[in-house]
């Protein structure tokens, strides 16, 4: 038996994007993953909640047309339609990254890997009753969603984590959703959008509390106005079936239970190690693999991208980590960084909310004495021409002494897609002169950005 070049274990994006890299530089590459290559993201994350909540909004926009001088009667939806449209989205792209992988010839074994043993020279790894070899290990195996130590939430038919309420045919009655932080607040949108009565249970102050707050306190006092119920600095004790036993450090009056058809649990999610128990002697760091600028590890040979690092939990950290362990294992010169403090992040609530850099609280964490300018969004002509009734809100935070870009942090439709913009400016050390100097088209919302600066 050959020894590969290198084995991945796990194929979502770090994993696949790595297996197409080494690939594509011509080396022999094996690729694990007991489920469909995508990982969470494609299959049971990003893409199937963002086509969900394209559909909901869809029919929100058609019940919310008065305002835009349109009046559409009789609107309705078609869950199970939703569902399968997402489906057919997953199928397609999975297929995508399938050919992808087969085009560059690298050997993708379909079932769960098993470190067996590992020396500097050669990793073993079982599978399917296989064994296979490889000079170096990349593992992405990236995270499972951590289930809290509550009282009752184990094997209750209500009690749902993301992935269960993805693959539901039917709506929930109603839902109580337990974690007020990314996956909880995209929830949050879907089902209020498709008429689910939501509460959200927050242990902390504040929804989204990474966020920069000034932004946030936009989406809560609309989600507020338009009936979801969201109770922060609330713990659940315990679930009974359907009923949910909560306790507040709040002044606000808050009932002693609640109960819903369903309670989606997201309060997080955790590195996944399993299969890899024969590297005791791996770093870890609260669960999750140390990683050094370029995603090695401790062991000589072994790298490791995405979640399983806990680093940032996000598709396209993944990816650019993978992107960075190839280059330094086909030792490309320059050796390539990733820069953490530029990756953008978007949380796909309506309006959406898309962010870059540290925010002003960090700011303040770090010593930096910080200048911040602030913008409602409707300094874009379009943003008021195609967003009636919203501000929305735009902020920078700029080191005042240098005048760098530092952080963006936006709340209002569509800045997810423009938010690059912004991390370039970050990522390159951009000062408030220097990003003043991009055109950005007319009329776009984008413009917020020039305005800004
Ligand atoms: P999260 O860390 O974003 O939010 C979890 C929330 O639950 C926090 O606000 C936390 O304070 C709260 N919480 C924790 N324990 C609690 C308890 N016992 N009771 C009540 N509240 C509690 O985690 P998540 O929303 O589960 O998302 C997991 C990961 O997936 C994150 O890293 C996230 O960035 C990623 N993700 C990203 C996107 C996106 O980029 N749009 C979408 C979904 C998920």
């Amino acid at each position: 038996m050959d020894k590969f070049f290198l084995a991945i274990i796990g194929g979502g994006p770090a994993g696949y994007t790595a297996a197409e890299k080494a690939s594509k530089a011509g080396k022999d590459v094996v690729l694990f993953e007991q489920n469909a290559v995508g990982g969470t993201c494609l299959n049971v994350g990003c893409i199937p909640t963002k086509s969900l909540l394209y559909g909901a909004k869809q029919y929100y926009n058609a019940t919310h047309a008065q305002k835009y001088g349109v009046s559409a009667e009789n609107v309705s939806f078609d869950f199970a339609a939703m569902q399968k449209r997402k489906t057919i989205v997953v199928r397609k792209l999975v297929a995508g990254i399938k050919q992808r992988l087969n085009n560059e010839h690298c050997t993708i074994v379909n079932g769960f890997a098993k470190v067996e043993s590992r020396t500097d020279e050669c990793v073993t790894i079982g599978c399917n009753g296989e064994t296979y070899e490889a000079e170096n290990l990349l593992i992405c195996t990236g995270s499972t969603n951590f289930v809290p130590p509550i009282p009752g939430i184990k094997d209750n038919e209500h009690v749902w984590d993301s992935t269960d309420a993805l693959a539901a045919t039917e709506l929930p009655k109603s839902i109580i959703i337990v974690g007020g932080g990314v996956i909880g607040m995209e929830f949050a949108t879907l089902y209020h959008e498709l008429g689910v009565p939501v509460t959200v249970i927050e242990a902390m102050p504040t929804i989204l509390p990474n966020l920069d707050q000034e932004v946030v306190a936009v989406l809560l006092e609309k989600y507020k106005k338009a009936g979801i119920q969201i109770l922060t600095e609330t713990r659940v004790e315990k679930i009974e079936g359907s009923e949910v036993f909560i306790s507040s450090s709040s002044s606000e009056s808050r009932p002693s239970s609640l109960s819903a058809d369903k309670i989606l649990v997201s309060v997080g999610r955790r590195a996944n190690l399993s299969g890899l128990e024969a590297l005791n002697d791996i770093e870890l760091n609260r669960g999750a693999i140390v990683i050094d600028d370029f995603c090695k590890t401790n062991l000589p040979n072994v790298y490791a991208a995405g979640d399983v690092t806990g680093k940032i939990m996000l598709a396209h950290v993944a990816a650019r980590q993978a992107e960075v362990c190839i280059g330094r294992l086909l030792k490309q010169i320059p050796l390539q960084r990733i820069a953490y403090n530029a990756i953008p992040s978007v949380v796909y609530t309506n309006p959406e909310i898309a962010s870059v850099g540290i925010t002003e609280a960090q700011a303040a964490e770090l010593n930096i004495e910080p200048e911040v300018r602030r913008l409602p969004m409707t300094f874009s002509g379009r943003f008021m021409a195609e967003n009636e009734g919203e501000t929305g809100l735009c902020k920078m935070v700029i080191d005042s002494k240098s005048q760098m870009v530092l952080g963006v942090h936006m709340i209002g439709n569509p800045c997810s897609e423009f938010v690059a913009a912004a991390s370039f400016a970050v990522r390159n050390g951009y000062t408030t002169a220097e990003f003043q100097q991009v055109v950005f088209p007319h009329p776009t919302v984008s413009e917020i950005l020039h305005e800004i600066v």
